[in-house]
């Protein structure tokens, strides 16, 4: 158990020192302890260091390590929650963040009510298991297990990202239904969110490719997806 203190810290990594302050000006408001990092070693030390409760972070840093990368290294060994910070133009570093495990993104330049639109779903969203779910769902071969967190195929623990983890939860809790895009941003990633449904086949894909035939994860035409 995380104790509050660091449950309250946000590591910022970014080297725009204007972009930086300005997030920790506005997430200190939210009434967390920011940490500034300005290149990815340092972020990742950051990160180890600090066992921050969300991680904000920049795509493009100078030196050897961009974003893309920390959050690859990141996700190695925590599952922390990770806002990642793109250039507007850029889609193909917003499809490659959340493969890469990413939660969400923002896409500079943003207005600071955003950011804090989105750092509060994240937070809402990793609070942990909700009161009323069931320890264990089934789904085809893999087994959900709610309360740990965890996707077991045959046994075996499958590790999947944060938002992989709640979009199989939703849909093994739905199981049956032909889900829209739609209902699926809006169950897991929560009403305020602002992104397009693409990230939920994104995510699908992930599921899918980690998961396997286990995974009775059909595609239905015109709607969405419909588990089992
Ligand atoms: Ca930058």
């Amino acid at each position: 158990m995380v104790d509050g203190m660091s449950e309250a810290t946000v590591v910022v990594v970014e080297d725009d020192p204007n972009i930086a302050d300005l997030v920790e000006l506005y997430l200190r408001q939210e009434g967390f302890r920011v940490v500034q990092a300005s290149t990815g070693e340092k972020g990742i030390e950051a990160v180890r260091n600090q066992r921050p409760r969300m991680v904000i972070l920049d795509v493009g840093l100078p030196g050897g390590m961009d974003g893309l990368e920390v959050c690859r290294r990141l996700r190695a060994d925590t599952d922390v929650p990770i806002l990642m910070l793109t250039a507007r133009d850029d889609e193909i570093d917003r499809v490659l963040g959340l493969e890469l495990g990413a939660d969400d993104y923002v896409t500079k330049p943003f207005a600071p009510r955003e950011l804090v639109a989105r750092v509060r779903a994240i937070l809402r969203r990793t609070d942990g298991p909700r009161p009323d779910s069931t320890d264990v769902l089934l789904a085809g071969d893999v087994e959900v297990d709610v309360k740990r967190r965890e996707a077991r195929l045959a046994g075996e623990v499958v590790p999947l990202a944060t938002r992989e983890f709640d979009l199989l939860r939703y849909l093994a809790e739905n199981a049956g239904l032909a889900l829209t895009r739609q209902q699926l941003l809006d169950g897991v990633w929560g009403h305020g969110w602002y992104g397009d449904e693409r990230t939920v086949d994104v995510h699908v894909r992930q599921l899918r490719k980690k998961l396997g035939a286990g995974l009775p994860l059909a595609t239905v035409w015109g709607v969405g997806y419909r588990l089992g």
